[in-house]
């Protein structure tokens, strides 16, 4: 059925190609920079190991936003960034401030990361990794409350940067990501696991100005950016931050922009040196230009969006389990349990945690799908099966991300994904069996607002 759909399509796209005018400008497209680098030292995010602030730069760290406008005036703007995840309190108030200046709808607006391990520390994502003194607090939360004016920033500058321009979008494929959850007698751990579930779709989002020029690509892949290890102590975006210049090298005046989708369990292989993560990015930026030289099926009008927050449950725990856990030696564990203790005291404990669905849908032609939290690829995997016959990004790390997203297999099967990022993420615990389904759920309801079902 999808393979019908796409041959037809294809078909008619080579015949717009021998007849004339290849696209109408039918959408306007607005693109914008701003550098995010931290100044130096600065604590890194990403691994629980490093003990020290960075120890410099290997690469500039950017946010980059794509403002679409249809003919009818719908507006959205997708905004990545070159960090680890951003944190709920960082993206409401960008949110509402986008909205209070520019009168983006919050369901219009796109917030994502790339998971770079070689980025910042960003306040209240992962807070459970540290233990600052009193001037690296400061410097940290100095950093966020730029970070939110940056980010409104770059999204307000992609607004007044909109332009007549045409939409197309195609796919390719590299490699280099695999799945990590190794199986061992002493059950799942993160290594190599070659016959784990993989995606290795490459999304291509062509913008091209009224002149012909490539104006912006956006393009995304399911693998961590964890090229560099907990020992490597340079900023920078690791592989995507190479195949986002890359791209840019190789086509000046272009603007590209990565979106990091579900690879919660995916990891480069092999990984470990600042080569590595420069060739998966040379590798990954070729792709996406190979991809942009092809026939490409062209992106119509209108802009349709939604977006749910529906809570996830987490399995039932009490009191007395964080007690125990408090005299854990492990000092992770001490500061998790302290952090659920403090919550029970108050009268709150953690049982829940809402959780971002995003659908942004450009005519019948492509869905972005933007998740919360590091979802693991099943997810992609099965939304691209439901979702069968659209043109679809499924994106992860989009909005808020409070932890990983495992699917009901990779529950069964526990390790880091089920069990525990929690430590790190300052979470209760596993989540309840019902995530995937009440995930599931809330995709079919954005799907069906998005006109998709
Ligand atoms: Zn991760």
């Amino acid at each position: 059925m999808k393979r019908q759909r796409w041959a037809g399509r294809a078909f008619a796209l080579a015949l717009l190609a021998t007849c004339g005018p290849l696209l109408a400008a039918d959408f306007q497209a607005g693109v914008a920079r701003v550098e995010i680098t931290p100044p130096q030292p600065f604590w890194m995010s990403g691994y629980a190991a490093r003990t020290h602030p960075s120890e410099g730069v290997y690469q500039a760290l950017w946010a980059k936003a794509l403002a679409l406008r249809d003919d009818e005036g719908h507006r959205a703007v997708v905004v990545t960034t070159d960090l680890i995840g951003l944190p709920r309190a960082i993206s409401d108030e960008v949110a509402a401030r986008v909205n209070a200046r520019f009168g983006i709808e919050r369901e219009a607006l796109v917030l994502s990361a790339s998971h770079t391990h070689c980025g910042p520390a960003v306040r209240k994502n992962l807070a459970v990794l540290y233990d600052f003194n009193e001037e690296d607090r400061r410097r940290v939360d100095a950093y966020g409350i730029e970070l939110v004016d940056r980010l409104v920033e770059v999204a307000g500058k992609a607004l007044e940067d909109l332009a007549p321009a045409s939409l197309s979008v195609g796919h390719g494929a590299v490699g280099f990501a695999v799945n990590r959850r190794e199986p061992t007698p002493e059950g799942v751990k993160i290594g190599v696991n070659p016959a784990g579930p993989v995606d290795h779709d490459v999304p291509v989002l062509k913008v091209t100005a009224k002149d012909g020029s490539l104006k912006a690509v956006l393009f995304g892949y399911a693998c961590h950016n964890t090229t560099l290890g907990g020992d490597f102590y340079q900023i920078g975006g690791d592989y995507a931050g190479f195949a986002q210049a890359e791209l840019e090298r190789a086509r000046p005046g272009a603007t590209a922009l990565f979106v990091m989708l579900c690879g919660g369990d995916q990891n480069p292989n092999p990984r470990g040196t600042l080569d590595l993560a420069r060739q998966y990015g040379q590798a990954l930026g070729a792709e996406v230009g190979r991809v942009l030289d092809t026939a490409l099926l062209p992106v119509r009008p209108p802009i349709r969006t939604a977006l749910e927050v529906v809570p996830l449950d987490f399995a039932p725990h009490t009191r007395a389990a964080f007690v125990e856990e408090s005299a854990s030696p492990d000092k992770f564990r001490q500061r998790r349990a302290r952090l659920m203790l403090a919550a029970y005291d108050e009268g709150r404990p953690v049982r829940q945690t809402p959780y971002p669905v995003q659908a942004i849908r450009l005519g019948g032609d492509l869905t972005l799908l933007a998740l919360g939290g590091e979802p693991v690829v099943d997810y992609a995997l099965r939304v691209k099966r439901e979702l069968a016959g659209e043109n679809l990004i499924v994106a992860g790390y989009c909005h808020d991300v409070m932890c990983y997203i495992p699917s009901r297999r990779v529950q069964r099967e526990g390790g880091y994904e089920a069990v525990d990022n929690m430590i790190y993420y300052g979470q209760p615990g596993p989540f309840a069996e019902t995530v995937e389904e009440t995930i599931f759920a809330a995709v079919r309801r954005v799907a069906e607002r998005v006109g998709l079902r």
